[in-house]
């Protein structure tokens, strides 16, 4: 931020001009009639050298304080109230929050850097959404386990507002770390569903995040950036995390 401040010049007196008289000429009652050009105390104090320096420094002041409070506005990430979305590009979005006060659900309000993908490593029958989304909420009450969204072929569970921290990374509260910045997206991988279909859904629910936070595709991360652990597993195996990313890039373009 620049301010240019243009500060009127000081007025010389000219060194031709004549000396003011030492003394004055008193009035018939005895009294010294007032000094021509002589500032009455409490009138235009601003326009003495004094008070603009007075008003330079509560300009400056103000505008100290204007940008602290902007800093402590957005390092709080309450720049942006966090999204609730019904649903996202044609597919449904439950929001189903954890209570809060639960061990899941620690009420850290932080700033979104990052959209974080996961699998959810369990290829079981009937573990879709809808069950994570159950299980979510009988396991975040007792375990530091939470993440944002669940995403199967058909649809989408909302599990924390977004601007929460959840307990998906890995890397505790690190400072820009998967946990303490990242949205958790959990892409279902079980055999009765449909696969592919969930990512094509993930990549719309991430472009969607993305657009709505104002980050780029470069703010995509897996959960194997933060910690070493091969997550999202069937991604990472078949080195589709690229493509992934186009995809998103894809649904960008279209909002
Ligand atoms: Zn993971």
């Amino acid at each position: 931020m620049t301010i240019l401040f243009t500060l009127p010049k000081p007025r010389r007196r000219s060194p031709a001009a004549k000396p003011r008289p030492r003394t004055r000429p008193r009035s018939a009652a005895g009294r010294r009639p007032p000094r021509p050009g002589k500032r009455r105390p409490g009138k235009n104090f601003f326009h003495t050298p004094a008070g603009r320096r007075t008003l330079l420094a509560l300009i400056l002041v103000v505008l100290v304080a204007a940008m602290a409070g902007v800093s402590w506005w957005r390092y709080n990430g309450k720049n942006k109230e966090p999204s609730q979305p019904d649903e996202v590009l044609g597919v449904p979005v439950h929001t189903d929050y954890l209570p809060e006060g639960i061990e899941g659900r620690p009420g850290i309000q932080r700033q979104v850097k990052w959209v974080v993908i996961h699998e959810t490593g369990n290829p079981a029958a009937g573990s879709n959404a809808a069950a994570h989304n159950t299980y979510i909420h009988k396991k975040a009450q007792t375990d530091s386990l939470s993440w944002h969204y669940t995403v199967d072929e058909s649809e989408i569970y909302h599990h924390l507002p977004d601007n929460e921290v959840a307990w998906h990374a890995g890397d505790k509260l690190t400072k820009n770390g998967g946990n303490l910045n990242g949205i958790g997206i959990e892409i279902c991988i079980n055999e009765d569903g449909n696969y592919d279909q969930a990512v094509d859904n993930a990549a719309k629910l991430t472009a969607y995040l993305l657009h709505y936070y104002k980050l780029g595709t470069d703010h995509i991360k897996q959960h194997g950036d933060f910690i070493s652990k091969n997550c999202p597993e069937i991604m990472r195996n078949a080195g589709a995390f690229p493509a992934f990313v186009q995809k998103v890039q894809g649904y960008l373009d279209q909002m």
